[in-house]
Parts: structure tokens; C-alpha cells; sequence
């Protein structure tokens, strides 16, 4: 007794509408990945803001919460926008499945939180995001899951924090902000050999330059309000799997406990994955010309650009990645004086903790990003008085660079 003027809705997670879709190249993809058309027609995908669904019969109803009947019920669990956008993510990075969150944060403590229970024991790479490490090294602990810390650049210490119940290893790469870079294939291979699964968080490098289901990573989690949005517009978060571990962990998890994406969000992060590949790759290339620029400036102690060959991993980088991402990190002479002097000087870039948005921006990652560290912790990571993280975005290189080299001659 279903009212076909009612659009059922795409299957939250299913791949591929199209029945091709998953043999599209990247660009169709990002174009046309998990568009599904109402009655209407609509060229662009349809906004569907609406917070739950009527139902034509109490019958149907009672069928849709016992499984029986596919379509929507409340958009705490589906929404089609938000269905969407779910399928769009997957099929570019190759995943069974994908589920959408408020935030990233969202994204990687719920990816956390659905597997882990007390007595179990994660390792991560030290160099995280500082929300990451506080999920790591203060929320799980309160829940009686224990954690090793290594250098991620070292497979040798993943090896070695290896314990009977680890079962989940965590990284980031390229890291923020140090751009360490971590071997996903071998760790990957070190985490599967011990039984335990491994999060990678891609938000650094994109689904465009590097995609970790490819070296059969369990889960990659991603914030939409970095580059797939990179827009300033608004948050959000993904996590993809495989079928399993969507079923059997995700899905329940995100449904009962909430931090489900707005369908507004979800439709601007659609639009904007339109455009994902395009931006990224001419962030690529105005980064890299910035960091040669950058190398050449002698007020400048380091530059860390994945893509530049004297990037001590830049090799590895370069095997795992498609080009060297949009952040740039440089330590500049002087300290911490010097750095605020630099950034307060600059007139085009913007002092911003956000990154991965077509606004060049720049922070200092010791007194925002990782103020919660202690001294000793941002040392072990090298996080200086000096070091200053660029957001390379869509502006002409050539106008970056005149800012940069104004700003310096007041340093
Ligand atoms: C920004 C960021 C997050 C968190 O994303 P939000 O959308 O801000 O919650 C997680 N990991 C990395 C590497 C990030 O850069």
C-alpha cells in the first residue's frame, strides 16, 4: 500500500544507483555519484529539509520500523539528501558504504566509540589532529580502552605496541600539522596481521590524492568541512567502511546516539563535491609553487611540503599520494614573536585555524591547534615557537606570494 507520490528515497548506504556507477571515472563520480531524481525530476540534487516522513498507512508505518518496507522514517537515520551525499563519498573512495556526521569529530569518535569496549587497547600515530589525540588520550580512557602512542613514521614502533588486545589502530597522514608522512600499506598490513582494524583519517590529503580502502584500510573517516566543503560554509563529517563493519557497528551506533549531518549540509557538501576535484588540484599546484617560494626565503629555518623532493618522506608521499596536498608547514626564524609579527603582517592570507578552504589561511598550531599539548608533547612532534601552517587556497599563487614577501620584510 505504498502512495507512489511519495519518492521512496534512496537506501541509506547503498552504492550505486546508477548501475554503473561504479565502474564511472573520478570526475562522473563526483558529478553524478548517488543523485536520485524525485517525481519532479530536478536537474540538481533535491533539497529535502524536512526533520521526519509521513506515511500513507499505519501499516506502512509499522512495516518501515520492523524492516520490512524500505523508506524513510525520521532523518536522525536517513534522509535523502543526506543518502545522497552518503553514496556520492563511497564510490569515490571505492567503499561499500559511507555514513554521514554532524562534524569530523563526529566522524572519528563515533568510528571509535561503535568498535571499541572497555579492556581493549588502540594505537596511534602521536601526530594528530588535537581533537583526535583528545579522543585518544582522555575520552577512551575514561571508558577503560588504553592507548600507545608511536612515531607513525616508524612501522617498526606500530610492531612493537602491538598487544593481545589491541583492536584498533589510528593515524593521520599527512599529519597535522607536522605533514608527517605514515606508510599506509605496511601499517595496514602490521594492524590486519594482530587482528585489529586500522582508522585512517584522510582529511589531510582528500579522496582526490590518496584513497586508503585501496591498501584495505577498514575504515577512513573524513571532515567534509575541510576540502569537500572548502568553501567556509559549513561542517561535516563521513565514515566509510565495508558492509560489516557499517552494519554490524556503525549503523545502530549513529541512529541511536544522533550526530547526524543537517540535510542543508549534506546538500552544500553534494554541490561542492562537484567541484572537489578542480579545487584540489590547483590548491596542489599553488602549493607548491608557495613552497618553493618559501624554500628560497632566508627568514625561514624549515619548510615541510610533501610535494618538494627535500620533504624527508617525499618519496613515500609521492607513492601513496597523487600530489603533495594543500598545506604547507614552515618554521620561521625568531619564535614565537616572529611568527605573530609575520602573520599579523600578511593582507590577503587570513589567520584562520581552518584549512583546506579557497581562502589561503594561516595559523600558529602551538597557541590554537595544539595549545592543549604540553610543551614537552609539541616538542615530541615538532610543533616550535616558529612553526606556522598554511592552508594553500584558490587565490593566483602570484598575489601569495607578493603578500608573503611583504609580510616577511617586517619580520
Ligand atoms: C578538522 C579535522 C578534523 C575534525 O573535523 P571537524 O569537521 O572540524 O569536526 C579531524 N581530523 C583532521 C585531520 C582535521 O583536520
Amino acid at each position: 500500500m505504498t502512495d507512489p507520490s511519495i519518492p521512496s528515497g534512496p537506501k541509506p548506504g547503498a552504492v550505486g544507483k546508477h548501475p554503473d556507477a561504479k565502474n564511472w571515472r573520478l570526475a562522473t563520480k563526483m558529478v553524478r555519484g548517488g543523485t536520485n531524481r524525485s517525481q519532479f525530476g530536478e536537474t540538481s540534487e533535491g533539497l529535502f529539509l524536512t526533520s521526519g516522513y509521513v506515511y500513507p498507512s499505519a501499516e506502512e508505518a509499522a512495516a518501515r520500523f520492523a524492516g520490512e518496507s524500505e523508506g524513510m522514517i525520521y532523518s536522525r537515520f536517513a534522509n535523502p539528501t543526506v543518502g545522497m551525499f552518503e553514496e556520492r563519498m563511497a564510490l569515490l573512495e571505492g567503499a561499500d558504504a559511507a555514513r554521514a556526521t554532524a562534524t569530523g569529530m563526529a566522524a572519528v569518535t563515533a568510528a571509535m566509540l561503535c568498535y571499541l569496549n572497555t579492556g581493549d587497547h588502540v594505537v596511534s600515530a602521536r601526530a594528530l589532529f588535537g581533537s583526535c589525540r583528545y579522543v585518544v588520550d582522555t575520552l577512551l580512557p575514561r571508558f577503560g580502552v588504553d592507548h600507545t602512542f608511536v612515531d607513525g613514521r616508524d612501522n617498526d614502533q606500530w610492531a612493537a605496541a602491538v598487544r593481545p588486545n589491541t583492536k584498533m589502530f589510528f593515524l593521520e597522514t599527512p599529519a597535522n600539522p607536522t605533514l608527517d608522512i605514515i606508510d599506509i600499506k605496511a601499517v595496514i598490513d602490521i594492524a590486519h596481521e594482530a587482528g585489529a582494524r586500522v582508522i585512517v583519517d584522510n582529511v589531510f590529503a582528500t579522496p582526490i590524492l590518496q584513497r586508503p580502502m585501496e591498501y584495505d584500510a577498514d575504515v577512513v573517516v573524513y571532515s567534509a568541512t575541510k576540502h569537500i566543503d572548502g568553501q567556509g560554509r559549513c561542517l561535516g563529517g563521513a565514515i566509510l567502511a565495508g558492509e560489516e563493519f557499517i552494519n554490524d557497528y556503525v549503523h545502530t551506533f549513529l541512529r541511536q546516539t544522533g550526530p547526524s549531518l543537517s540535510p542543508f549540509n549534506a546538500w552544500v557538501l553534494l554541490k561542492s563535491l562537484e567541484t572537489l576535484d578542480l579545487r584540489v588540484r590547483q590548491m596542489c599546484r599553488n602549493a607548491l609553487e608557495v613552497a618553493d617560494f618559501i624554500a628560497d626565503q632566508k627568514k625561514f629555518s624549515k619548510v615541510l611540503y610533501p610535494g618538494r623532493p627535500d620533504h624527508p618522506q617525499h618519496e613515500l608521499a609521492m607513492s601513496q599520494m597523487d600530489m603533495g596536498g594543500s598545506v604547507i608547514t614552515v618554521e620561521i626564524k625568531g619564535g614565537q614573536a616572529a611568527a605573530f609579527r609575520f602573520a599579523n603582517s600578511l593582507s590577503i592570507i587570513d589567520i584562520s585555524n581552518n584549512l583546506g578552504d579557497s581562502k589561503t589561511l594561516i595559523t600558529h598550531p602551538r597557541t590554537t591547534t595544539h595549545q592543549r599539548l604540553s610543551e614537552e608533547e609539541r616538542q615530541e612532534i615538532g610543533i616550535t615557537e616558529g612553526t606556522l601552517r598554511l592552508s594553500v587556497g584558490l587565490e593566483d599563487p602570484a598575489d601569495l606570494k607578493e603578500d608573503l614577501a611583504q609580510a616577511l620584510s617586517s619580520v
